[in-house]
């Protein structure tokens, strides 16, 4: 799904603000980062102060950008009204699949390698109604399990 990849950038995003902030880095053993996000850590607290800030900066913008993207083109509306008040009424699984995906890694050494991994996809009819203007409308929307 699309809001996936959103969803990432945004938690980098989030982590290398809260670093700033918080100077988490110092506790960490950075001659030996374990996961992906205490690597993340330890590279942005080998920075300036002034590269945090631009960081902090472009964390700001970007964040922004994407919400604002987010809320204009993606979120779901009433098509009725506009409105983003809706509440689900129902949801029925139609369909349930399973296909390769493909997944891009970093390795420890600072290599990028790609690999395939298998993931079932759930085809979900939802029921929604719009509590702003009372109309009922259906999507079908392809989730990850
Ligand atoms: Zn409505």
């Amino acid at each position: 799904m699309i809001y996936k990849g959103l969803l990432r950038n945004v938690v980098i995003m989030l982590t290398l603000f809260l670093n700033v902030n918080i100077g988490l880095a110092s506790e960490l053993d950075c001659n030996h980062p374990t996961t992906p996000t205490e690597e993340l850590f330890c590279d942005n607290n080998r920075k300036s102060d002034e590269e945090k800030n631009e960081q902090i900066f472009f964390a700001i913008v970007a964040f922004t950008a994407i919400g604002w993207v987010w809320n204009k083109f993606f979120r779901r509306r009433c098509p009725e009204c506009k409105s983003t008040k809706y509440s689900i009424i129902s949801k029925k699984e139609l369909d349930r699949y399973r296909q390769a995906k493909e997944v891009t890694e970093r390795t420890s050494n600072g290599k990028t390698k790609t690999r395939h991994i298998q993931v079932t996809y759930v085809i979900n009819k939802y029921d929604f109604i719009c509590d702003n203007c009372g109309k009922p409308w259906s999507e079908e929307v392809r989730e990850e399990k």
